[in-house]
């Protein structure tokens, strides 16, 4: 500890795992004092950037955070860029504990033919782009076309699926930036398909996702009843199994229902693997291979190809098929999981060996799972490991403890760091303007213009 005997903590990335390693290190450490650092100037991470724009409940965790924040032991280090402005030496020199929770940001690729044409995207890119994460504002999607194809059958997927199909009215209302609302009006497409490489039983959204997709104003859902025939293996596996059961039930129904003629329609298919991507400039046909499930090696089912294929007329291909975590310079990294490797939290080294003062927690920790409330256990079991760490000496030594220390080096750099004061000015700002157009808030969505901000006076 320092001289001061506080415990410092940076914690690098300010989305849910962040946050929730803070409250409960400011729960059981009176001594803690924590630095929250995020690269961009807005904190938050997927609840802002990723959350559907459509899904503002969600976003009311917010709340919580903001408490978290306003604790005095708490100082936010937004628009500074770890492994750029600040590195892991520099963190190690002035903390003596580092809890990375900068999560999983890029995307899994799917590693076939075609995938690189004019047309394919990753679906957390479009994801990006509609909530305007300042990463993704620039990127164009060519929503002139009439069929779209999603791959994956994830909440991600879900989303994705449902803001294509959702009506202009439908997200008027939300925080949706006002660009992709301008483009979401234009589009012109019709016909959605959101592809499983397994069965029904398999799909990992949630049941009232689902649900959400036979609820829309403006899209019929069309599931094939064949498709939602179990293998027995399968018929197993759903005994006794909740959530399986639910989305089963719910699928049938939507197998089950008549089109009511809506300009859009969701198709669930099942069973169907993504094998080539075909087109001459662009794509213009998804070709899909059949699967039948078999037996893995974990007692689950994996899809294995039955060698029929089918081709979709499809103009536009999102693979949704997870986040993939990247690494940190200096940092250990695994970068067969996209993960930093760890026991439980703390960080190990290429031997296993725990790192002195270096953790992680939430999807950098355990990969890119689970819901945001499954990011409060987790930094629970990482932070008590850290408090272990403490009590027993074995922390990070940090030469420069002092509060002034990091500030002087992020001055020194000339890097305008943005505090929590002026992510409530952004914040009070963003809601005033989404108030006067009756949305929740209106986003800005480029850090130049966020600074720009925070230079005049009048916010
Ligand atoms: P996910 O839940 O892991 O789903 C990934 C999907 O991609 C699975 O259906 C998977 O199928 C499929 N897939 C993987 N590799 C594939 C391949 N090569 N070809 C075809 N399909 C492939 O990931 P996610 O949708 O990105 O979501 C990440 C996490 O965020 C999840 O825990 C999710 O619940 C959460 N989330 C929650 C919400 C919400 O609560 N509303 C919203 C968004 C995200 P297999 O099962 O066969 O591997």
């Amino acid at each position: 500890m320092s001289t001061t005997n506080r415990l410092r903590v940076a914690i690098v990335g300010s989305g849910p795992s962040g946050f929730y390693a803070a409250e409960h290190l400011l729960k059981r450490e009176p001594a803690v004092e924590i630095d929250l650092f995020d690269r961009l100037p807005t904190p938050f991470g997927l609840v802002r950037g990723g959350v559907a724009p459509d899904h503002q409940k969600i976003k009311s965790v917010t709340r919580v955070f903001e408490k978290i924040a306003a604790n005095p032991a708490v100082r936010f280090f937004g628009n500074v860029t770890i492994g750029q402005d600040l590195s892991r030496a520099d963190l190690l020199r002035c903390y003596h504990a580092v809890i990375y929770a900068y999560g999983a940001e890029t995307d899994r690729a799917l590693g076939i033919p075609g995938e690189h044409l004019a047309g394919s995207h990753a679906a957390t890119d479009f994801v990006g782009w509609y909530n305007g994460h300042p990463d993704y504002r620039e990127r164009a999607f060519d929503l002139s076309q009439e069929s779209v194809a999603v791959i994956g059958m994830g909440n991600v997927a879900v989303d994705v699926v449902r803001i294509l199909a959702r009506t202009p009215e439908e997200l008027g209302s939300t925080d949706i930036t006002d660009y992709a609302l301008d483009a979401l009006r234009l589009s012109r497409v019709r016909e959605i398909y959101m592809i499983g490489r397994r069965g029904p039983v398999q799909g990992a959204f949630t049941n009232p996702e689902l649900k959400e997709l036979g609820e829309m104003d403006g899209a019929d859902i069309r599931v094939r009843a064949d498709e939602l025939v179990l293998d027995p293996a399968s018929e197993r596996l759903l005994a006794g199994h909740k959530a399986a059961e639910k989305n089963l039930t719910t699928l049938r129904h939507f197998a089950a229902r008549a089109g009511t003629g809506k300009p859009r329609t969701i198709h669930v298919r099942f069973l169907l693997s993504p094998v080539e991507l075909q087109g001459r400039r662009r794509v213009e046909r998804l070709m899909l291979g059949r699967n039948r499930l078999v037996a893995g090696r974990n007692g689950d089912l994996k899809a294995e190809a039955t060698g029929d294929r089918e081709t979709l007329p499809v103009g536009l291909v999102f693979r949704s098929v997870g986040y993939f975590g990247s690494a940190l310079p200096g940092v250990p990294f695994d970068p067969g999981r996209g993960i930093i490797p760890n026991d439980r939290g703390r960080v190990t080294g290429p031997a296993g060996q725990p790192e002195a003062g270096e953790y992680a927690v939430g999807w950098i920790k355990r990969g890119p799972s689970g819901v945001i409330g499954t990011n409060k256990p987790d930094a629970v079991e990482t932070t008590d490991l850290l408090l272990e760490d403490a009590r027993a000496g074995t922390l990070n030594a940090a030469p420069e403890p002092e509060p002034t220390a990091v500030e002087r080096l992020l001055a020194d750099r000339g890097i305008r760091v943005v505090s929590w004061a002026d992510w409530l000015k952004i914040d009070e700002l963003e809601r005033r303007q989404g108030a006067a157009a009756g949305r929740p808030r209106l986003k800005l969505t480029r850090v130049e213009d966020m600074l720009a901000v925070l230079e005049t006076s009048d916010v």
